[in-house]
């Protein structure tokens, strides 16, 4: 196993930096931090996004896709926290949407939210639905030509600045009283959504929200996918998406880790820098041991997905682990600037915040030990 980038990978990742600094970075700093972006900047930050070319990374090539989970968790890896969630959100649902709907509404939707020119979401949980996803409870009925969606959805990434949702829901009960699973594409444009937006602890430049679908009325031929394939659509996406979350924190943990080093060098105390104090190389040592092995880890899941062997596992660890490493990791970070570290000038607080939000998408910790355990015994504890 060879994790050195090759060279086209030190391409991306040049590419990735360099659009960062030019064209998204500049967004994010005209904007309050701790305000959620409107959607004119999210729609200048898309149209970078399209150019770099990962607004579909997990469509066909012929599709405007093509690139592998190890490539494409490279260059998310070099966008900034807020940015890469929701794109994945974005990408995420594109690739739901490309994966079951008829020819027609592909070509109706797909081009613009490739082009980064309409932005995506997926609505799956609810008030009584977080970690049980079979728990979801929005009812579509299906009537002549349309579908009507009732139900309230929460924690929607992207869902106030969004054109398109996907929403999964049930049809009702099969006859063994099991709900029948549906996904929808409700169209913002053709019936009345109520979206609002939720305060939140970290990436507040981003979008958390709760939809309300009340009656709302979409065509019928924006059922999409098979009735009940909707669970297994989002667990391919799930097992995907979390080592690329663990990247995401790790984005943050590495710039922590730079400033450490730099205060480290130039802050004397008794006498001397604090780099020349054991205990703080301790913690450096502590804090880059931390980073290269969660990196190791969502670059080994994803690397697993790309060959095309089963990853629920290994991508359930990476994100677990990552997670806490990077905010162990910042929090080590934080200790080395003293009470610099807890101001909000400095950054690494607001870091500390953002890391602390993707312990809880895509799986909570306790869920993705779950998950492994059940890879490793073959027996599920869920219930
Ligand atoms: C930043 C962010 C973005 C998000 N984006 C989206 C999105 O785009 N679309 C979307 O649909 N949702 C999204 N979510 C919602 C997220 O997926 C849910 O919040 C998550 O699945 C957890 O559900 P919950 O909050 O209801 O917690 P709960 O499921 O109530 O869990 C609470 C606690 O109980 C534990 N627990 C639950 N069941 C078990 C069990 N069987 N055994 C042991 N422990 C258990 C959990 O680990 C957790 O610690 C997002 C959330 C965040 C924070």
């Amino acid at each position: 196993m060879n994790f050195a980038p090759t060279e086209s990978q030190e391409m991306m990742i040049d590419a990735a930096k360099r659009m960062v600094r030019d064209r998204i970075d500049p967004v994010l700093a005209r904007h309050p931090v701790d305000k959620p972006l409107p959607r004119a900047a999210m729609l200048e930050i898309y149209a970078a996004l399209a150019e770099l070319g990962i607004t579909a990374p997990r469509l066909p090539v012929e599709v405007g896709g093509g690139l592998n989970m190890l490539d494409y968790g490279l260059i998310l890896e070099q966008l900034p926290a807020v940015v890469s969630l929701s794109l994945t959100s974005h990408e995420g649902t594109v690739a739901r949407i490309y994966s079951g709907c008829p020819a027609e509404i592909a070509a109706q939707y797909l081009p613009d939210l490739i082009a980064g020119r309409k932005i995506a979401c997926t609505a799956n949980s609810e008030v009584n639905a977080g970690s049980d996803s079979n728990a979801v409870r929005t009812r579509i009925r299906v009537e002549g030509d349309h579908a009507y969606l009732t139900g309230r959805k929460m924690w929607i990434t992207n869902a106030s600045v969004c054109d398109v949702f996907n929403v999964s829901g049930t049809l009702g009960n099969d006859q063994r009283g099991r709900p029948m699973a549906q996904r929808a594409l409700v169209d913002r444009s053709l019936c009345d959504v109520e979206v609002r937006e939720i305060e939140v602890t970290g990436l507040q430049q981003g979008h958390l929200s709760e939809v309300v679908f009340d009656e709302a009325r979409i065509p019928r031929s924006h059922l999409i996918g098979d009735a009940g394939d909707a669970a297994k659509t989002l667990t391919v996406g799930w097992n995907g998406n979390r080592p690329l979350i663990g990247l995401m924190c790790l984005h943050m943990a590495q710039k922590a880790f730079e400033q450490a080093v730099e205060y480290a060098k130039v802050r004397e105390q008794f006498g001397k820098p604090l780099a020349a104090h054991q205990l703080v190389q301790q913690d450096l040592a502590e804090i880059e041991t931390l980073i290269v092995s969660a990196r190791l880890l969502c670059y080994h899941a994803l690397d697993t997905i790309d060959r095309g062997q089963r990853a629920n596992g290994t991508s359930a660890m990476a994100k677990r682990y990552a997670t806490q490493a990077c905010e162990r990791a910042i929090h080590l970070a934080m200790q080395v600037h003293g009470a610099m570290g807890i101001t909000a000038e400095l950054g690494l607080e607001r870091l500390w915040r953002d890391t602390r939000m993707f312990q809880v998408p895509d799986g909570m910790n306790g869920i993705l030990a779950l998950i492994q355990g059940r890879e490793i015994t073959g027996i599920s504890a869920f219930r």
